[in-house]
This record gives C-alpha cells, structure tokens and sequence, in this order.
C-alpha cells in the first residue's frame, strides 16, 4: 500500500516514519518533504509545491495511492481535500468547511458557543472605534487575535491595554493581510496548556495520549513565542478522569456541532487546552491537523498501525476499530533550532553526527533540512526535532539531550530545559 503525504516538517517526516513501521505500507512518497523523509527508507520526495492541487491528484492517480494525508493547515484551508475527494481520492484532512475551524477564530469561536464548549469569552470585531471601546471596558491582561491564519503571529498575548490597542490597530491597518481584517477579544486565561490530538472519521471521535510544548525560545518558558521548541507526552497533567472530560464537554459536542453544520469532518482535531487553576479544561484553540512537533512525541508511542486509523477515518468506521494501543513510555522530542529564530536565521549550516545520534536509539525528525548531494543541512529556523523514549520522563529526556550532544551544526540552538516540569 503507498501513501502520500503534503508537507515539509518535522510533523510530515514523523507521519512517514510511523506509517512505513507497517508491514502493509510498501511506500510513502513526501510532496516536497524534507532532508530527512528523503533519507527515510521507504520514503521519497516529490518536488512539487503544496498548493499545486492538480498535480497533487494526478500523480496519486498515475501512481495509485491508497491515500493521501495533508500535514500542514494552508492546503486544507485552500480547499485541498474537495479537490481530491472530487477526483476519487481518499484524504485524510478535513474538507475547507471542516478546515475553518482553524482558519477562522471567529468561526471557531461562534462553533463552540453553538456547542456549548468551555473557552474564554470574546467578541469579534472589524471596526477599530468598536474594538477599541470594547478593550477600554474589558481592561487588559487581554488577548487580541486575528481571525485567519498568520502563520502563528496572529496572537498577543497583551499585558497593558496600550499594547492590546497597538496590536487591534496594526491587525486591522493589515498587517496579517487579510486574515487581520476580523478580530477576536478574548479574556486572560491562566493554567497549564495542554494538547490533545483526536481523530475522527466525522462520526466518532477519539483522542490520542495528551501532550505538552513549550512554545516559547527562551529556557524557563520566556522570550518570543515560535512553533514549539520542544514537546513531550503524556502529559500527567490530564489523567484519565479529565481526557474523560475533554471527550465529553468538548471534543464530542464540537463533533455534533459539525454534523448538524453538515459537515462531515475526517482527519484530525487538535484541541489547544488551557487546564485552569480550578482543574476545567477550556479551549484556547482548535487546529485541523496534526500539532508540530508533538506529532513528534504521540506517534512513537503509538502500538496501532497509524495507517489502519486514517482508512478507518476515511471510510467512516473508527467505531468499529478496538481501543489505540500505546507503549507504557514517554517519550520527549527536543527541537535544535538555528540560532536567531524566530526572528532572521542563517540556512545552509552542514549538519553533521546524525548517524551517532541515531546509534543511541534515538530517532531524528527533520524539521528544516534539505539533502544537498550527500550533505544534509539546515533549511528552516526549526532544524531538527531529536526524539527518544524511555520508561520515565527522566529516562526519555537525558536519552533525547544524549543525542542533541552528538548533532553538530554552526549556529545551533537548543533549550536545555525541556520536559522540566515533568521531571522527576
Ligand atoms: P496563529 O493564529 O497566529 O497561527 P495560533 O493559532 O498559534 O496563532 P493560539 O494558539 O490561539 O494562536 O494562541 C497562541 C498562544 O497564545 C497560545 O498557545 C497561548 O499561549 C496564548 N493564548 C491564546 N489565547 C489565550 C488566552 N485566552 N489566555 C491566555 N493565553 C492565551
């Protein structure tokens, strides 16, 4: 059986390298990919660009695969999945409708209302005098989002009411384009955030183990926000009694809110969770796909083929698919990042030790790499996402810096201090 996967990340090589752990998949071909899903036994890269729909499904025809998963959330807000299910494809990604309930907050927002889900209060606006008026009354710490997709920018998180003001007005005057126009108010929350990925085949909903990341640059959760430096499951700080919880008041009744949308939504839901001080879960956002990178730390525990979860979800009968099963593991995904990132960084770096940090056991997700010749180097601002397992977190974490320390590359940058919470 082959598949196809659209993406370049760390979260796409860790979906190629999971689904060629099954004896049923003899290959996986990665549009474009990246240095590491072109090293990937069983895997190749295609270089054609993500949002060329049309030669997406014709080499899925020509070359008949069985289906195609969509990494990233732009080709799923651009309508990607119609234009394959129209030509017969099998997708795992929802449709564009489905897709808005991370390409718009306001949708996503008024969706949860409808169904009644814990998340912050807000309100949406697109004219400056009424947003404005509103922040005076509200007072700050507030948040101030833009309603469409800013490639993860779109969010203040605005301690002072003069630094909410700046973000409505420069989010209005467009600086995100056109995702800017609308914005979404939302009160302050406090707590721990949570992921929780679920899947779903539009009729039933599951969730995968809970994971946490540390999205921010600096050691000690500080400085710039960025696509996460580092991620680990599962996450003790969602038990059973609250995943129980999760699945009743917010993942199944999101579901229904979709059907009765009309909506038929396959793929992924990633609820971004904030667990507050009391211990209730709330939303803080959804996403249409699979988080990166703690795809990176979910999959490698994961004892179910992945590829018999995304049939059964595109052929509508995870019902009838037996529990997940997990490995009793955690496991830890360290992100090796170039230096200056998330701001300006350099490209081009050799990388070298990757055959040394593969020797621990460990396994190396790219995240930004091209092969060059027989040359890997660095490609993103996110470069590598070094995963291990291990029976504690403990364990899993010194396992994941052990390999870090056998990566070269110039102007690298780690945190030291992921999973420090967990940390016995
Ligand atoms: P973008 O839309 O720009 O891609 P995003 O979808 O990543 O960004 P969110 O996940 O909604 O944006 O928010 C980013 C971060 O801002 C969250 O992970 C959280 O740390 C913080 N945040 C968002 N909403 C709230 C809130 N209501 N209270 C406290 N913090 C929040």
């Amino acid at each position: 059986m082959k598949a196809l996967i659209i993406g370049s990340g760390g979260r796409e090589h860790a979906l190629a390298w999971k689904l060629l752990q099954s004896p049923r998949m003899t290959e996986v071909v990665c549009i474009p990919g990246n240095g590491g899903t072109a090293l990937l036994a069983g895997c190749r890269n295609l270089p054609l660009s993500i949002s060329d729909f049309e030669g997406i499904a014709r080499f899925s025809l020509v070359n008949n695969m069985a289906f195609v998963v969509i990494g990233p959330e732009q080709p799923l807000a651009d309508g990607i999945t119609d234009y394959l299910q129209a030509q017969n494809i099998k997708v795992f990604g929802p449709t564009q409708a489905g897709a808005q309930i991370e390409a718009s907050k306001s949708w996503a927002k008024a969706l949860m209302q409808a169904a009644g889900v814990p998340t912050a209060a807000s309100q949406t606006f697109t004219e400056l005098s009424a947003a404005i008026a509103y922040l005076e009354q509200q007072g700050a710490p507030i948040v101030v989002k833009a309603d469409g997709l800013a490639a993860g920018k779109g969010v203040t998180v605005a301690p002072t009411l003069a630094a909410a003001k700046t973000a409505v007005s420069e989010s209005l005057a467009g600086r995100f384009g056109a995702s800017g126009n609308r914005v979404v108010i939302e009160t302050y929350l406090t707590g721990q955030e949570v992921s929780v990925l679920a899947v779903t085949d539009g009729l039933t909903i599951r969730p995968l183990i809970p994971a946490q990341d540390h999205k921010t640059i600096g050691e000690g959760d500080t400085g710039a926000n960025t696509g996460g430096m580092g991620a680990y499951a599962p996450t003790p700080v969602v038990d059973e009694a609250l995943l129980t919880r999760i699945q009743t008041e917010i993942l199944q009744p999101i579901l229904q809110a979709l059907q009765q949308k009309e909506i038929t939504y396959c793929g992924v839901l990633y609820a971004g969770l904030i667990i507050t001080p009391q211990g209730d879960p709330k939303v803080i956002e959804f996403n249409c796909r699979f988080g990166d990178p703690e795809t990176q730390v979910v999959l490698p525990l994961l004892a179910t083929p992945l590829e018999e979860i995304m049939l059964a979800c595109i052929e509508q009968r995870l019902a009838e698919l037996p529990p997940f099963e997990w490995k009793p593991e955690a496991a830890a995904c360290v992100v090796m990042a170039a230096a200056g990132y998330p701001e300006a960084y350099p490209k081009g770096m050799a990388i070298h030790g990757l055959e040394a940090a593969a020797e621990t056991g460990a396994v190396v997700f790219h995240a930004g790499t091209k092969r060059v010749q027989q040359q890997v180097q660095a490609n993103g601002g996110r470069v590598l996402g070094v995963t291990a397992t291990g029976e504690t977190f403990e364990a899993a974490i010194a396992h994941a810096y052990k390999a870090v320390d056998c990566i070269e590359f110039e102007q690298s940058y780690c945190r030291r201090d992921i999973g420090y919470r967990v940390k016995a």
